[in-house]
């Protein structure tokens, strides 16, 4: 037996892995695994370029949990280690094995090497996190014996002959007292299946069972086989032309436990300028609270690294659920470093880039499928235009707008249809079509289209496309901000109009309210109210956003038509004892038109609604 010290780097090594693994101690199952994974593969390297004999034990690594003996066991049967190559690779954690080995097959491993690499720098002593001594068992692929190494601290060791007869190599980690659980197979199992569902190394969990005495009379239990955890071919590697639409419903079922499919995917795979591959899901959105739950889930070479990188996956992105797999990004390095680096940029565009492609190609090719999805789909999109002009620009020509007769249509659409020859052109929309249902048909009767806005993101939404199409001179109106398009040319008096807004300031006892008078195209409307749109969007949007303090006055507008008799009654007759009743009544009619009214303007309006049923039969 030797015994040896760990070269010095360990010791400053030691202090960064423990704090590095204290919010996420299980990372240590994803290094040893990964550390097999990688023997493994560099066995078959070593076989494929004939300088190792190959034998028939199929590629594996097993984990074992023994609570009796609180151990937990990593074996894989890759490349093993010599006595030299451990005190070398373990002991001297300052060089990276990897390099070296790549370093002494440089010639030819020039196109393979890379990947062979293990990309966690800190991995093997993760284990010392959770356990109180470390014994690692290993044979070489090359004649040497098999050789034990111990150690309690990660610092000091021992190593003595072992005997182990397999090639590869047998990780035991005694588990500390305080991280017994991970001897459960249950958090065991749990443990893989989030850091190594998708290693390409067939991995079995298993735990070893005292065997049960068998009763008289009856066969002796079989220990529980050993359950395969991971998909070693993951669907993202196939290439998209060999995936059928059932497969990727499949993945999308076991990957994401949702088992509402999913509306359409992307799959990414490009290899110039940057390797990249994933599938990218746009899950149903059941409604606008869940609409936040997605997932991206990204791993290096099939290893998970995490959930939801906002640096590498663009923001609005993380709203679709999907793998995204990037062999060469340094994804253990900083986030911050990761915000800076041009590569990742490049990156993250070309994400965004596909998916506004996916889109317009769904709406070139499939716009009938694609206007079904639309309904699920545009809070996200519009999100995505908001935060990136870039992929507003891209996905421009697939932004469409339902209609309140049930169709859709682009913004070019509506345009051409509804505003042929006007210079500035307005958009007339509606943001709840039950209770905005008449001002909707004073359009609609005028055979104009009005497009439904009704969810959350869309006063910002047209703000902003008011603004990135300002040269267009498009703005959008809610139908009760303005009536200009419902009226007609005409000369109306001031003076008129001036008596009238006196009349109903009076009865409305709103000195706020402006009055106007026009001729309407619709000859039995009496009056409409409008209100300012940019006000009221401004008011929403502060409301919304948690500022009461911000809300400006409502700017109203009664606007009065002046073709319609009782109109022309108020301003021609003189003011008798009807006068006030009929403005109120009118102000109240137009007032509901648009919304509800207020309580004690209700109580006012039913009050005098029986007064006026009441006179009509002269009782
Ligand atoms: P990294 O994997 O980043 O190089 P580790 O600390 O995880 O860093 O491992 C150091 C080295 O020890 C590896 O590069 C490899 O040469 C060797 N090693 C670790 N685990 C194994 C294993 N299971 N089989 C063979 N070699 C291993």
């Amino acid at each position: 037996m030797s015994k040896g010290t760990v070269s010095i780097n360990a010791e400053n090594i030691m202090p960064v892995i423990k704090q590095w693994l204290y919010s996420d101690k299980d990372i240590f199952v994803r290094e040893l695994v990964t550390n097999g994974c990688d023997a493994i593969s560099k066995y078959r390297w070593l076989v494929s370029n004939g300088k190792a004999e190959l034998d028939e034990s199929p590629e594996r690594i097993d984990v074992i949990a023994d609570k009796e003996q609180g151990t937990l066991t990593f074996i894989d049967n890759g490349i093993g280690m010599t006595e030299e190559e451990i005190v070398k690779y373990i002991a001297q954690v300052a060089f990276s094995g990897a390099t070296d080995f790549i370093t002494k097959y440089t010639e030819e491993s020039k196109d393979q090497g890379a990947g062979i690499i293990g990309h966690f720098g800190l991995g093997f002593y993760s284990a010392f996190m959770v356990s109180d001594k470390v014994v690692i068992d290993s044979k070489s692929y090359t004649d040497a014996p098999a050789v034990r190494w111990t150690s309690e601290d990660g610092m000091e060791y021992e190593i003595e002959p072992s005997d182990r007869a397999e090639r590869g190599t047998a990780i035991t980690l005694y588990i500390d007292e305080e991280d017994k659980d991970f001897l459960n197979l249950w958090t065991l199992r749990k443990t893989l299946e989030k850091h190594c569902a998708f290693m390409p190394v067939p991995i079995f969990v298993s735990e070893v069972t005292k065997p049960e005495e068998p009763k008289e009379g009856e066969e002796p239990k079989k220990p529980a086989e050993p359950q395969q955890i991971n998909d070693t071919h993951p669907l993202w590697m196939k290439r998209p032309n060999e995936c059928t639409d059932e497969e990727y419903k499949e993945f999308y079922r076991k990957v994401f436990n949702d088992f509402e499919e999913p509306l359409f995917w992307i799959h990414l795979n490009a290899e110039y300028p940057f390797n990249l591959k994933g599938i990218l899901y746009f899950p149903r959105i059941k409604n606008e609270f869940t609409a936040s739950e997605g997932v991206i889930k990204l791993y290096n070479n099939q290893v998970f690294v995490a959930d939801n990188i906002k640096e590498v996956i663009p923001e609005f992105l993380l709203l679709l659920k999907g793998c995204v797999d990037c062999p060469d990004l340094p994804l253990n390095v900083s986030r911050s470093f990761l915000q800076n680096d041009g590569y990742v940029k490049k990156m993250a565009a070309y994400i965004t880039r596909k998916v506004a492609d996916r889109l317009v190609t769904e709406f070139n090719t499939k716009r009938e499928d694609y206007q079904r999805y639309w309904d699920d789909i545009h809070p996200f999109v519009k999100y995505g235009c908001i935060k990136d002009e870039k992929f507003y620009e891209r996905v421009k020509p697939a932004l469409i707008y339902k209609t309140t007769s049930g169709e859709y249509v682009t913004l070019e659409e509506y345009l051409n249809r509804n505003c042929e020859g006007e210079e500035n052109k307005t958009v007339y929309y509606a943001s709840d079509e039950k209770r905005q249902a008449q001002m909707i048909r004073l359009y609609t009767d005028q055979g104009k289209d009005v497009i439904l806005l009704d969810t959350l993101i869309d006063n910002n939404f047209i703000s902003f496309l008011e603004y990135s199409e300002r040269d267009g001179k498009i703005s959008f109106k809610r139908v009760d901000a303005a009536a200009d398009s419902l009226t007609e040319e005409g000369e109306i008096s001031e003076d008129a109009r001036k008596k009238l807004e006196g009349l109903f300031r009076k009865a409305m006892a709103d000195e706020q309210v402006d009055v106007q008078l026009k001729p309407f195209k619709d000859e039995g409307l009496i009056a409409m109210i409008t209100v300012d749109e940019q006000n009221r969007r401004f008011t929403e949007m502060s409301s919304r956003w948690g500022g009461p303090d911000m809300k400006l006055p409502e700017k109203r507008t009664l606007v009065l038509n002046d073709k319609h008799p009782l109109v022309k009654w108020l301003k021609d007759a003189e003011e008798n004892e009807h006068t006030e009743t009929v403005c109120a009544q009118v102000a109240d009619l137009a007032e509901m038109a648009r919304q509800p009214l207020v309580a004690d303007r209700m109580v006012d309006f039913l009050k005098r609604s029986n007064q006026l049923l009441t006179e009509l039969i002269g009782k």
